[in-house]
């Protein structure tokens, strides 16, 4: 759809759904009565660097990429990449950390001491320093990601005492199944664990497309939203 489409209307188009997010977003803080900010990352995984060079001017300041292959290409092309700050939101493994640390601003997810001493070795290597999330699993039984709850403030721990490494707070997506409200209500009992220690790592990364506005019920700092400004995923897979 974006290939066949000008760059006049891609932009339009995106900055029509931009706007519609951003209303979401003030509609679900005012039902909420919250007013601080909550940041935007826009999730551009499988969509082009053009995408991610119209969002930059239509005044987006944040990106998520969850594949190292991928992201790393993109962020490469960049007409506007000190417009933006990456954040990489997907399952890592170690051995593309050093890759990830060369490109990336935020690692949201963090979820094991392995790829702590890993992004610790990757940001020395590469003379950078990164802001980190550590990711929890909501859901067990669903393997995509994240720190059981009961080991995440061990894992926070570590982090906060890696130099190269900030730690900000937590990340987590909600289960596929039941209500999201709920696994969001059990993040911020995480959060608040955490910050009992690091009263810094005041983000929660929570809430997409779906169900931004239960995340941000729920305290959520941080929204990663992709289809509902970008457009459907599965045209580009
Ligand atoms: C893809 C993805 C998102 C965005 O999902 P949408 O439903 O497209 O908004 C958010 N977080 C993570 C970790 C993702 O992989």
């Amino acid at each position: 759809m974006s290939q066949e489409s000008s760059p006049e209307s891609r932009r339009e188009e995106l900055a029509g759904r931009l706007a519609e997010v951003r209303r979401r977003i003030d509609v679900a803080r005012d039902a909420a009565g919250r007013d601080d900010e909550v940041g935007l990352v826009v999730v551009t995984k499988l969509f082009p660097a053009s995408d991610l060079d119209l969002l930059a001017e239509l005044g987006v300041e944040a990106v998520g990429e969850n594949r190292d292959q991928e992201a790393s290409r993109k962020v490469a092309e960049l007409t506007h990449r000190s417009r933006l700050t990456v954040h990489f939101i997907g399952q890592l493994q170690s051995n593309k950390a050093a890759s990830v640390a060369r490109y990336a601003d935020v690692v949201q997810s963090v979820d094991r001491p392995k790829l702590v001493g890993a992004l610790e070795r990757a940001t020395g290597a590469a003379g950078r320093r990164l802001d980190v999330t550590v990711q929890v699993s909501l859901d067990p039984d669903e393997g995509r990601g994240g720190v059981a709850p009961e080991k995440a403030r061990a894992l926070a721990d570590l982090v906060a005492g890696t130099p190269a490494l900030t730690l900000r707070g937590v990340m987590a997506v909600a289960p596929l199944d039941g209500d999201p409200r709920a696994a969001f209500a059990r993040l911020r009992e995480v959060s608040d664990g955490i910050r009992h220690d690091h009263p810094e790592a005041t983000w929660i990364s929570a809430g997409m497309s779906g169900d931004l506005e239960a995340a941000i019920a729920e305290g959520a700092t941080h929204l990663r939203v992709g289809s509902a400004i970008l457009g459907s995923r599965e045209s580009h897979r």
